[in-house]
């Protein structure tokens, strides 16, 4: 598998795919690892923390990685795993709280006179238990962060991970399994999987205990279909069309505008969370669309080595099509271009940042994730109709409101289907709080307490001592 450079488009690397023989061997071993991975937790956690501290020792060479094989500007690449590493800690500091054992001191009655409480002298308590042995198949865009989100909890709770980066970020796969070895996680409890989609199938067909999916929507309804009759947890983070609205009591249009730019902009557009639609009331939407168009034009495209870039290729040479046939839809259907527009004419995966406004619901640009630096406003008339469009999509993953007042926020967005909302806010993940999307967004939780448990069973114990 040849690891092409989006950037320069040149070869930068040549890894040999996993098969499907080594894959089954690779699982056996982590079949065999994980039992000899029940340490007590503090073991187990101790390991992790020097994985935290690697990450921050070899920070530059693992952001060089990253923007060689994905185009991620440097800069963005650091505070990835800066990022990640917060996450890492948010883990290290609260899974021993969610996953030690739970006595049940005040058992509720059941309701059947001989299962009542501690009557009859029975002790109750909760274990939780590691799934087993589980795979996580990764998306290239964040490999970090959704890396993260998956195998650290999974290896602290007790599990063994088949890890398999997207093909598109490889390297940054096997730099996190490197790192993850040198800290001391035994070599058959996590192994890295190459390859891409023939790779991703083979996991599918062994009796693993848990799937943990990172990707499209597509790919994720395919894995969630196939490994149905396995009845072992599969959890989808998907893709999103997030809106953002700004409503007309702003005062701030200038700096609304500002961050409306970084939500969509950010990581060259590909990001989960991106602010994907974005809904002006009628009597701000000049001003905020003046302020946009300046700040995009502000933004530096170019080599994400260079200091500054903020804008880089799109990792996918394939992308620049479907980015082009989003723009060619939307002006045949009367949408009017105020930036960008086209691939550059240069070498390397790069379209241009680019602005469509007067979109509407009928275009691609405002319907089908479009996962690159395009960005399509549309103006309304009320609070109401930004609800109806901003609802009109199949996915649930976030959605933003910018205004002057939070109740009217609040109000705004306790109608919205998703499973994050943001005021003044948005393209943001705490690791406090559950990520989770809904409808075509995916399936389950993780971070937060809930992404601690998504990776551990319950095993309920009624001890009862001696019979009398
Ligand atoms: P993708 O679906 O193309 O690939 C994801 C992974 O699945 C890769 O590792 C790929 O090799 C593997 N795969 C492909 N076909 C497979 C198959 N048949 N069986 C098993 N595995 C298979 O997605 P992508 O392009 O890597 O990622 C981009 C998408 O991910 C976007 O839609 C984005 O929104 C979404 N995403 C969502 C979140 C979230 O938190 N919700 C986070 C990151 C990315």
């Amino acid at each position: 598998m040849e690891i092409i450079n989006p950037a320069t488009e040149e070869i930068i690397a040549a890894i040999e795919e996993d098969t499907g023989q080594t894959i089954k061997e690779k699982y056996e071993a982590v079949r065999e690892g994980q039992q000899l991975w029940q340490v007590p937790i503090v073991e187990r956690i101790s390991i992790i923390r020097k994985f935290y501290d690697l990450l921050k020792d070899e920070l530059e060479q693992l952001a060089k990685v990253l923007t060689d094989e994905m185009g991620k500007p440097l800069d963005q690449s650091q505070n990835e795993i800066k990022g990640a590493r917060a996450r890492i800690k948010f883990f290290l500091e609260n899974s021993e709280k969610w996953l030690r054992e739970e006595q049940i001191t005040h058992p509720v009655p059941s309701g059947h006179p001989s299962q009542e409480g501690n009557e009859g002298g029975v002790e109750e308590k909760i274990v939780w238990e590691p799934l087993g042995v589980i795979a996580n198949i990764s998306a290239w865009n964040y490999p970090y962060l959704v890396g993260v989100n998956v195998f650290i909890p999974a290896l602290i709770a007790g599990n063994g991970v088949l890890y398999k980066p997207s093909e598109y970020a490889t390297l940054t796969g096997l730099k996190i399994e490197e790192l993850l070895h040198k800290a001391g996680i035994p070599q058959n409890v996590f192994l890295t999987i190459t390859g891409g989609k023939d790779a991703g199938e083979a996991l599918l067909q062994l009796p693993l205990d848990g799937y943990f999916f990172t990707g499209s929507y597509k790919t994720g309804l395919h894995i969630y279909e196939t490994v149905a009759p396995k009845m072992v947890p599969c959890q989808l983070e998907l893709g999103g069309k997030d809106p953002l609205y700004v409503t007309d009591d702003n005062t701030h249009i200038k700096g609304v505008a500002k961050a409306a730019v970084e939500g969509a902009f950010y990581n060259t557009g590909q990001s989960y969370c991106s602010v994907e639609r974005i809904y002006v009331h009628q009597d701000v939407y000049d001003d905020f669309t003046r302020e946009f168009v300046k700040e995009v034009k502000q933004l530096k495209t170019g080599n994400p080595d260079e200091i500054d870039v903020f804008i880089g290729p799109v990792t996918r040479q394939e992308q620049l099509e479907f980015l082009q046939h989003q723009v060619d839809d939307a002006l045949k259907k009367g949408a009017n271009l105020l930036a960008g527009g086209k691939k550059m004419e240069r070498k390397g995966y790069y379209f241009q940042p680019t602005i469509l406004v007067n979109a509407d619901h009928k275009m691609s640009v405002m319907k089908d994730e479009s996962f690159g630096p395009v960005i399509g406003i549309c103006k309304v008339k009320d609070d109401e109709e930004a609800v109806a469009l901003m609802q009109d999509t199949e996915f649930g993953l976030t959605a933003a409101v910018y205004s002057d007042s939070q109740q009217r926020a609040e109000q705004i967005l306790q109608k919205i289907n998703t499973g994050t909302v943001y005021w003044n806010c948005c393209d943001r993940v705490s690791a406090r709080l559950p990520w989770s999307g809904r409808k075509h967004s995916g399936i389950g939780t993780t971070l937060s307490y809930m992404g601690i448990r998504a990776f551990v069973r319950p095993k309920a114990y009624h001890l009862k001592k001696g019979i009398r």
